[in-house]
């Protein structure tokens, strides 16, 4: 098994990172790194052995997030724009684990990998995969359950964080007002992230539904703050708390690295620490100092909590955004059609 190997990092000074020989999956003793002093992308402010170096430093915590789910990860290879990967690449090295899943969007099989230890880790940072997306639902529990429901909040272009810590106080407070705790990471581009696990059995419906009421009551909080208008261009400069981090989606994990100017990471953050930080705090730089042995997301994540009943009805009667602002687009392009043809 893989996960045998996966007793820690070792160090990857050279040009070679060491990993353990594995005989049943072929995993080799090392995993060749390459052009480590090359900077990791344009406005990184840091090279790609600061990525290797920093994933050393937070493999355990990473890891425990990223285990068991389907991953997609953002490379930034030079020379190109960032592009987000999802299907293994044909040359993945063949004792990289995969998980096969049916893509409906798509109408195709996506061969995700499986980032469990840190050979594969190690196999990524060398790929230039800066971000770390793992999808919500755990490959390893019956049914693939999703394991949390999220609420992601985005501010409008060019707003300060701080309208972002004060629409994320009412997404605590929508909780709180539903019986629920959740925890909150900065995205480490411009939002955050409110997660709150669920107790099983749930379905992915129950959570998408529950997810939704939640967006919904923590708008009406404060309407001239928060929207949970899907069309940007409805929003009214408003900060969107976006129910749709639900089902297959995927959010970016807590300490993953951002293809951003200096190289931010997503950073767990208690409650009482929001309104004195900005996400550029923390970076590949200042991350492993900040968290040292700790893993401050397990320690903010509360216990897995039941969904109450009254929420996922009041959800289920929420139209699905997607799907909802596709109609108003439909009708919008129709409206428009109508006009030019002056009738
Ligand atoms: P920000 O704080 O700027 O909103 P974010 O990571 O929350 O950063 P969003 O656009 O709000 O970015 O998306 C939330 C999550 O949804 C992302 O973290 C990512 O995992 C997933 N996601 C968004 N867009 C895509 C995409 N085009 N393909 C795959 N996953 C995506
Ligand atoms: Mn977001």
């Amino acid at each position: 098994m893989c996960r045998a190997l996966s007793a820690g990092p070792t160090v990857p000074r050279g040009t070679v990172g060491r990993v353990a020989p594995d005989e049943t999956t072929g995993r080799p003793e090392e995993v060749q790194l390459t052009n480590l002093d090359q900077p990791l992308f344009d406005g990184a402010q840091a090279t790609k052995r600061d990525l290797v170096d920093y994933l050393e430093a937070v493999a355990e915590p990473l890891l425990a997030v990223l285990r068991e789910r389907p991953l997609s990860v953002m490379r930034a290879l030079r020379g190109r724009r960032p592009f987000m990967q999802k299907n293994v690449p044909r040359y993945a090295p063949p004792w990289l684990r995969t998980v096969t899943i049916w893509a409906e969007a798509s109408k195709r099989d996506v061969a995700y990998a499986l980032c469990d230890d840190w050979p594969t880790l190690l196999w990524f940072a060398n790929q230039r995969a800066v971000e770390y997306h793992p999808g919500l639902a755990r490959i390893d529990v019956p049914g693939h359950p999703q394991s949390d429901l999220v609420l992601d909040v985005d501010p409008p272009a060019g707003a300060s964080f701080d309208v972002v810590v004060r629409s994320a106080q009412l997404v605590r407070q929508a909780l709180a007002d539903a019986g629920l705790a959740g925890a909150v990471k900065t995205s480490g581009a411009k939002g955050v992230h409110v997660f709150v696990p669920i107790a099983q059995p749930a379905t992915m419906e129950e959570i998408a539904a529950a997810t939704r009421a939640l967006a919904v009551r923590a708008a009406r909080l404060d309407p001239e703050l928060a929207t949970t208008e899907y069309v940007v261009a409805d929003r009214g400069g408003k900060v969107f708390v976006d129910a749709t981090r639900a089902g297959g989606a995927s959010v970016v994990a807590a300490y993953s690295p951002r293809i951003r100017p200096g190289t931010p990471v997503s950073f767990p953050l208690r409650w009482d620490q929001l309104d004195s930080v900005v996400p550029a705090d923390f970076t590949i730089h200042t991350v492993p100092r900040l968290i040292g042995a700790g893993d401050p997301w397990a320690a903010e994540l509360p216990d897995a909590q039941p969904l109450p009943g009254e929420l996922i009805e009041e959800g289920r009667a929420i139209p699905v955004a997607r799907v909802a602002a596709m109609h108003e687009g439909k009708r919008r392009a129709r409206a428009q059609r109508r006009e030019a043809q002056g009738e």
